[in-house]
Order: C-alpha cells, then sequence, then structure tokens
C-alpha cells in the first residue's frame, strides 16, 4: 500500500513541507484505512501552514474552503485537500462550528475528530501518531468518539450517523457510550440537512455489515428520524436480502416494499437529484417488466440504460431473485438494437405506405409497435420485412 503512486505522491507532499519547516500529516480515513489494509479512496492532509503558505510551497494550489483552512494542491497529477491544523468551538447550528481557530499542534487538530479509528496521522516518515489509541480499536473493531460521545454528538449529531455507517462499511461495533448516546440524541439528527443524512445512510446501506447498521438504526430510535421510514413501521423491521449499493436501488427497493409513498415523495423528502430520480423510475420500470414476465426479457433489457445493469442486479439480489449480473449482460449483448434510432424503417417510410392518411398518432404507435417486435425478435431489422410486415400483416390502427 505504501507503494501505490498516490501514497508516494502524499510523503512527497509532506516531505516538501517538511524541507520548508512546516509539519504535515496524513490524517483520518486514509491512515485508517491503511492500517486496516483497505483500500484508500482519496488522502486527506494536515499541516502546520497556513493557506497562504501552502500557497507559497505549491504550484498548483486552488482555495476550496479557506475559512476552514483548507486548500486544494494539485501535486504529481493527484489532488489533496490539505488543511491547516485547527480546533472547532461551539456548534449553535448545529452545522458550523462558531469558531475554527487555526493551532500549531497535530495533536489539537486531532482532539477535534469524530471516533478514534479516525483520529490517528501518519508523518512524512510513515510514523503515527494515536493519541486516542485508535489502533487499538481499530484491533479490537470498535467505534468509540474521540472524548465523550454525549458531547460529541450534541455539538454535532451528524456524528451518530457516521457511527453507524463506519460499524456497516467495517463491520465494527458500536461502544456502548456511543449506542446510550445515539439512543439519547437522536432526536438532534432533525437539525441536520438531509442530504448530509442521506450520504451517511447509502454508505450505511452499502457496507458490508448492512444488517447490523439497519438494526441500529431500528434499535436505538435513528428510523424515527429519517424522512419516510419515521412513518413506515413495515419500513423499519425490513432487512434486504443484499446491501443497496445507491441511492436509486435504495429508492427502487424500498419503494416495492411499500408503495404507499411513490417515487417522487423519495426523491423530493430526501433530497436527491434528478439522476436519482431517473434512475430508480427505470429499476423500479424494469423490475415491474420482470415481474410480469417472470425473466429477463429483451423488451426489459433494451428500456434498461446499460449502466444501470449493475444497480438492477443489486436490486434483484436485494429482493431475493436468484438472477445473475452476468445473465442481464447476456441479454444486453443480444439485442438486435439499441435504441429506436437504429431501426432500419422509420417515420417517413411509414408515412410514405399511407402517403393519403392525415398525419397523427398513428404514425407514433406503428413505430412503437415495430419497435417492440425488432426488439423481441419477431421481426428481423431488415427495411423490405418490415415494410412487408406492416404493410401487410399489422397496419398502424386508423386514428
Ligand atoms: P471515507 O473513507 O468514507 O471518506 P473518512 O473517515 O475519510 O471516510 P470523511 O467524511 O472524508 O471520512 O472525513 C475525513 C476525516 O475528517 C474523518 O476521518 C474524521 O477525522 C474527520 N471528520 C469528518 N467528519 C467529521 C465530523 N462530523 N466530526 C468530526 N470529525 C469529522
Ligand atoms: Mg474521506
Amino acid at each position: 500500500m505504501y507503494n501505490d503512486p498516490l501514497f508516494q505522491s502524499a510523503f512527497s507532499l509532506l516531505t516538501q513541507l517538511h524541507d520548508k519547516g512546516y509539519e504535515g500529516h496524513i490524517v483520518g480515513g486514509a491512515v485508517r484505512d491503511l492500517v486496516l489494509g483497505r483500500s484508500v479512496g482519496d488522502i486527506d492532509i494536515a499541516t502546520s501552514a497556513l493557506p497562504h503558505q501552502v500557497a507559497q510551497v505549491f504550484e498548483h494550489v486552488i482555495p476550496i474552503g479557506i475559512e476552514h483552512g483548507t486548500v486544494l494542491v494539485r501535486y504529481q497529477s493527484q489532488s489533496f485537500e490539505v488543511t491547516t491544523y485547527r480546533t472547532e468551538q461551539g456548534y449553535t447550528d448545529f452545522r458550523h462550528p462558531d469558531q475554527v481557530s487555526f493551532v500549531q499542534s497535530i495533536k489539537e487538530d486531532l482532539s477535534r475528530r469524530d471516533f478514534t479509528i479516525n483520529a490517528m496521522a501518519m508523518d512524512h516518515k510513515g510514523d503515527i501518531i494515536d493519541p486516542y489509541a485508535g489502533k487499538e480499536d481499530l484491533t479490537n473493531q470498535r467505534i468509540r468518539a474521540v472524548g465523550d460521545a454525549q458531547t460529541r454528538f450534541s455539538e454535532d449529531p451528524l456524528r451518530m450517523m457516521r457511527a453507524l455507517r463506519f460499524a456497516s462499511q467495517l463491520q465494527f461495533e458500536v461502544d456502548s457510550e456511543v449506542s446510550t448516546a445515539i439512543e439519547s440524541q437522536a432526536a438532534k439528527l432533525g437539525h441536520i440537512a438531509i442530504e448530509r443524512i442521506a450520504v451517511e445512510f447509502a454508505k450505511l446501506t452499502a457496507g458490508e455489515d448492512f444488517r447490523k447498521g439497519l438494526q441500529l438504526c431500528s434499535r436505538l430510535g435513528v428510523y424515527s428520524q429519517l424522512p419516510i421510514f419515521s412513518k413506515s413501521p413495515r419500513l423499519q423491521k425490513i432487512i434486504p436480502e443484499d446491501r443497496l449499493e445507491g441511492f436509486a436501488v435504495l429508492i427502487a427497493y424500498y419503494y416495492e416494499q411499500d408503495n404507499s409513498v411513490d417515487i417522487h415523495q423519495w426523491v423530493k423528502s430526501w433530497k436527491q437529484s434528478n439522476k436519482v430520480k431517473r434512475d430508480s423510475f427505470s429499476l423500479h420500470n424494469a423490475l415491474h417488466e420482470f415481474q410480469q414476465k417472470n425473466e429477463v426479457t429483451h423488451w426489459l433489457s433494451y428500456q434498461l440504460p446499460k449502466p444501470l445493469i449493475p444497480s438492477f442486479a443489486n436490486l434483484l439480489r436485494a429482493l431475493g431473485y436468484q438472477i445473475e449480473e452476468q445473465r442481464l449482460i447476456k441479454v444486453a449483448a443480444e439485442l438486435p438494437i439499441q435504441s429506436r434510432n437504429d431501426l432500419a424503417f422509420g417515420a417517413q417510410d411509414l408515412i410514405k405506405l399511407w402517403p393519403q392518411r392525415q398525419k397523427g398518432p398513428w404514425i407514433k404507435s406503428g413505430i412503437e409497435k415495430i419497435e417492440y417486435a425488432v426488439v423481441n425478435k419477431q421481426l428481423p431489422n431488415q427495411y423490405e420485412q418490415i415494410k412487408e410486415w406492416v404493410d401487410q400483416w399489422n397496419p398502424p390502427v386508423n386514428n
């Protein structure tokens, strides 16, 4: 892992800071995942240098959160978020600390972090600083708060969601102080922007131990604070047969379990994007077609956007159907056309066959019929054969 080009660049970046007289450390998730031997997505750096000093050391520096001390450094074709050591005081709005103060020591910076396993730092030589025994908690597989859990969750209630998502992702247990604090303060999640809760909840349902994560949501009263779940005791008890990877799958899954709340309401109350909305509908429609025909039809495959194949396979698994993703890929590969544009016979050809007929909805429905027949391989995608098929056997209905 140390040989990974991303880590190589990070160590080189730390050395650059060191050579200019500043301290720099890899912090947070990257250290945790490195120690665990898990793959590392991105590397965050904490430094004693102030943002303008970081900008003097490196050539490509983009200010992305100067007021919080964060800049983005492009270095050796990689991006690093570099944040000045800081502490935070007061969270009267439960969102942003009232005051951010830059400090001089990494230890002070680590004290503001949520869990012991996220409060370790590594210097340019690879030495680990671990004032809260995060390494021991990694070994014991525990989610333990830095300091008093009750205090830390009332400062920032999002940490409660984070505790449960790390428990699911890492297959760890939450410490009893953490679970007690969540039980008593879950209601404070109401102060947190739903988009931020959604990010953590999606990571929880996609985690290795999603079952435990969801059971904790139920047992600790977190569901009572989540849109839609709060009003559906039924949904609070459901455990999918597989993890749900992404919000679109999540919506399609839960909508299938309880269709008293529609997809529009899911998207709206969880403040999801239009893309999530489109994908949820596509997945739901494909599921509907699957359930009607009891198989993966060509028509299903034709209508399902290719990038959603893994999500659809995921949805089927979560619902307990024994369909392999390979099957979906195979059916997609067999499709005679990919879209209506690929049809060998178009609207103009149809009009040419009945030039005296007034233009109207018959054209659209005629093309749809051809499309359906071609996709299902009842009709080859060839001009002459389609022409004959329409002309002799399937003239468009008159309207
Ligand atoms: P992931 O691998 O999912 O990105 P992560 O631990 O890196 O996990 P981030 O949300 O990227 O999580 O945050 C980076 C680090 O910032 C955390 O490891 C933690 O030290 C700190 N942190 C993030 N959110 C909070 C919070 N709400 N309260 C305190 N510290 C936090
Ligand atoms: Mg991270």
